[in-house]
C-alpha cells in the first residue's frame, strides 16, 4: 500500500489544496491530509475545525483520503504512521525556496526515509492562498471562487460578516 501525507495549516482548505488533494489521491493508495498545530502561528479555525472542514470538503474523494492532525517534526509523524513520501503544492517560484529549503531538511533529517513530492498548482487556483481567501473575507468580499460554499459561510462567521 503506497501510503502518503499531505501536511499544510489548511486555515482554511482552498480550491488550490483540493485540487492537489484530489490529484495526489489518485497516486496513492491512502493519502492522509494532515493538519499541522503550529503553535507559532495565531489560526482563524481550530486544528479541531480544521479537520472537520477537510473531511467535509474531502468525503466525496472516498475513503483513500483521510484527515488527521500532527504537532512537532512531520518526520516522526511520518515514521510513527509508515508514512515515507510527503506530498506540496508549490504555486509559483517563491513558494520553491521555502519548499525546497522544508524537503531538503526532512530528507536529511529522516536519514532518507521521508522524501517529498511536489505537484504544481493548477493554473486557475495558482494565484489562492489562504492568507488572501481570509484578507479577502474580513473585508467582506467576494470568496466564493476560492472556497466551497459552507467554508465561505463558517469565514464570514469568524468575521461576524
Ligand atoms: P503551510 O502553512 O504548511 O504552507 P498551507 O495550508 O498554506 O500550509 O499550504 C499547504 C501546502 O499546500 C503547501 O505545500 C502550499 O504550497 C500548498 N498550496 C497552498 N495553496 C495552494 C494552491 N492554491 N495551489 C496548490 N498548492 C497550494
Amino acid at each position: 500500500m503506497k501510503r502518503a501525507v499531505y501536511p499544510g495549516s489548511f486555515d482554511p482548505v482552498t480550491f488550490g489544496h483540493l485540487d492537489v488533494i484530489r490529484r495526489a489521491s489518485e497516486m496513492f493508495d491512502i493519502l492522509i491530509v494532515s493538519v499541522l498545530d503550529n503553535k507559532a502561528k495565531t489560526p482563524l479555525f481550530s486544528v479541531e475545525e480544521r479537520v472537520k472542514i477537510l473531511k467535509d470538503a474531502t468525503w466525496h474523494l472516498g475513503s483513500n483520503v483521510q484527515v488527521d492532525s500532527f504537532s512537532g517534526l512531520l518526520i516522526n509523524y511520518a515514521a510513527e504512521n509508515d508514512i515515507h513520501v510527503a506530498v506540496r503544492g508549490l504555486r509559483a517560484i517563491t513558494d520553491f525556496e521555502y519548499e525546497l529549503q522544508i524537503a531538503q531538511t526532512n530528507r536529511k533529517l529522516s536519514l532518507g526515509k521521508l522524501d517529498t513530492v511536489f505537484l504544481t498548482t493548477s493554473l486557475e487556483y495558482a494565484y489562492l492562498s489562504s492568507s488572501s481567501v481570509k484578507e479577502i473575507a474580513s473585508f467582506g468580499g467576494d470568496i466564493s471562487q476560492c472556497v466551497p460554499d459552507f467554508v465561505a459561510k463558517m469565514i464570514y462567521e469568524k468575521y461576524h460578516i
